[in-house]
């Protein structure tokens, strides 16, 4: 095993993922030495969709060191302070999938159970007026979160929505004038090492060759390094992740355009509308088996009107590489698989992916330990999305048509059955440190898409059912009046 430092990283890609990671790297690595080179093809372009992020965008952007006022300018951006969810259980039924927590300040993870409560013994009430940040978004109103824990604002979270390909050229800027070297051209040469397997160079169809320690594989669905040549192999999830393509097309700008994000369930997948400032994004997602792809893009067009765009199809297979990383090969970004665009998680898996890079930075040897780490966690952080995918998929019991029935039938994950099993018994939400949605979350989307809770923590009996009623009407009351006071979007 070599003891050498790596002297020069390749990235493969100028996609999302590609700009994300010579972005992070060039900030992270600083004045090593260490040289970094990125392709990519103009003539093979980018996927061109994904415009919605979670909270977890603020560790990025906090790292590459972006003015958020610029980059919001830059990129086109919205504010996203959740998703609202349309007819999963049945059309005209819908919820709020909030980021941030409900109740006040200090409520914490108990917040849920006291809400339970109310609801075993007879109070009717949406969770809704129980998030600052699902008033806010109904409102229309922003604000940041702050940091003082006794603030009411210290329960919101935020994303944004953002073009895609306006935050990768963004970050090229930054990464540009970190010393990143761009390389424009069609990989067409891959020089592999006959012992080790590792991959020593890529030659482009312009003639440019690019040698290096370190290979970053930010190609896109297809792999070029991680599965054409190294032959990762990929899992898929067919049943329980049924949709298989989408029909994505702008409309014009709404100014009045929502803070959140919205995810409308139709016949055989489901739709998003995210506002953006120059447009407005949409897109179907179906499955093929139960929709084809003619009668898919009539489902778009009959709900958006007329597109200011042609609407494109976008196929893929939700899944994963069964490794991300392999000998001095690390995918990241759709090389490394993809789920399916529902609650906007790509992006934050790019991030996850730069981040165990980080923290698992190789020398030239590149240590198969260290792969294996990543893979471990690469994998663990792929089922617990594919997880939260699943619970909006199966529990749908408004629908009857065959793509829902189908996944309404499809026995779950064992990993996702314990978390209801525990979730209908005692109304605990079972995570583990590394899961990505935390409670807020699940609490959301179980209750919004008609998981019930038998029991709450008796550690409220502290306090009488009439006590619990009281706190909970305060806190209705508290949030209402913080979400008077916070200014309306313009
Ligand atoms: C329908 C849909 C909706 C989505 N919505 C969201 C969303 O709302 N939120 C979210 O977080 N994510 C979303 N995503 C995912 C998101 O689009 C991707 O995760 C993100 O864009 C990263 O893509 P990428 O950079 O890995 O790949 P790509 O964008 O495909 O980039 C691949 C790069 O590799 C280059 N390349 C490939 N082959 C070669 C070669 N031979 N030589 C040189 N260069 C090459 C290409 O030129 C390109 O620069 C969505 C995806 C889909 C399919």
């Amino acid at each position: 095993m070599s003891a050498k430092p790596v002297r020069n990283i390749v990235i493969l890609g100028g996609g999302t993922a590609g700009w994300m990671t010579a972005a992070a790297l060039s900030k992270a690595l600083g004045d090593s030495g260490i040289t970094i080179a990125l392709v990519e093809s103009d003539v093979i372009g980018t996927i061109g969709v994904g415009e919605a992020t979670i909270p977890t965008i603020h560790w990025i952007n906090n790292l590459v060191g972006l003015d958020e006022a610029a980059f919001m300018a830059a990129t086109k951006a919205t504010y996203k302070l959740g998703i609202e969810f349309h007819g999963w259980q049945g059309d005209g039924h819908q919820y709020f999938h909030p980021f941030g927590t409900y109740g006040a300040p200090g409520d914490g993870v108990i917040f849920p159970h006291r809400l339970i409560r109310g609801w075993l013994g007879g109070l009717d009430a949406s969770p809704e007026p129980y998030s600052l940040n699902t008033q806010l978004a109904r409102a229309r109103r922003f604000a940041r979160p702050v940091g003082d824990p006794r603030s009411m604002l210290s329960t919101i979270g935020y994303a944004y929505h953002f073009d895609a390909g306006l935050y990768a050229a963004y970050l090229r800027e930054q990464a540009e004038a970190r010393g990143v070297r761009r390389f424009e051209g069609k990989v067409t040469g891959v020089e592999q090492d006959g012992a080790s397997g590792f991959i020593r160079s890529v030659t482009t169809d312009k003639g440019d060759r690019l040698a290096g320690d370190l290979f970053v594989d930010c190609s896109g669905m297809r792999g070029l390094l991680i599965e054409e040549k190294l032959k990762a192999g990929y899992e898929t999830w067919p049943d329980w992740l049924p949709c298989d393509g989408a029909w994505a097309a702008p409309t014009p700008a709404d100014l009045q355009g929502h803070p959140y994000t919205c995810a409308f369930a139709h016949e055989a997948g489901w739709r998003w509308r995210i506002p953006l400032q120059h447009r407005v994004g949409n897109g179907y997602v179906f499955s093929s088996r139960f929709q084809d792809a003619d009668a898919a893009r009539e489902t778009l067009l009959a709900a958006i009107g007329e597109p200011s765009a042609e609407p494109r199809l976008i196929r893929f297979t939700p899944g994963r590489r069964k490794r991300a990383w392999i000998g001095n090969v690390v995918a990241i970004g759709l090389s490394s698989g993809f789920l399916e665009p529902l609650e906007s998680t790509s992006i934050h898996l790019i991030q996850t992916g730069i981040g165990k890079l980080l923290s698992l930075f190789p020398r030239a040897g590149c240590s198969p330990l260290l792969a294996e780490q990543y893979n471990r966690i690469f994998e663990r952080e792929m089922e617990d999305v594919r997880d939260f995918l699943v619970l909006h998929y199966h529990f749908t019991h408004g629908r009857d048509e065959p793509l829902w029935r189908h996944c309404q039938q499809t026995p779950l994950p064992d990993t996702l059955r314990y978390k209801i099993d525990q979730f209908r018994a005692s109304g605990r939400i079972m995570l583990a440190t590394e899961d990505l949605f935390r409670d807020a979350s699940w609490f959301a989307v179980m209750t919004g898409q008609g998981i019930r809770a038998e029991d709450y923590n008796p550690m409220l009996d502290a306090m009488s059912d009439a006590a619990n009623l009281e706190h909970l009407e305060k806190v209705r009351g508290a949030i209402a009046q913080s979400t008077a006071q916070i200014a309306k979007l313009p």
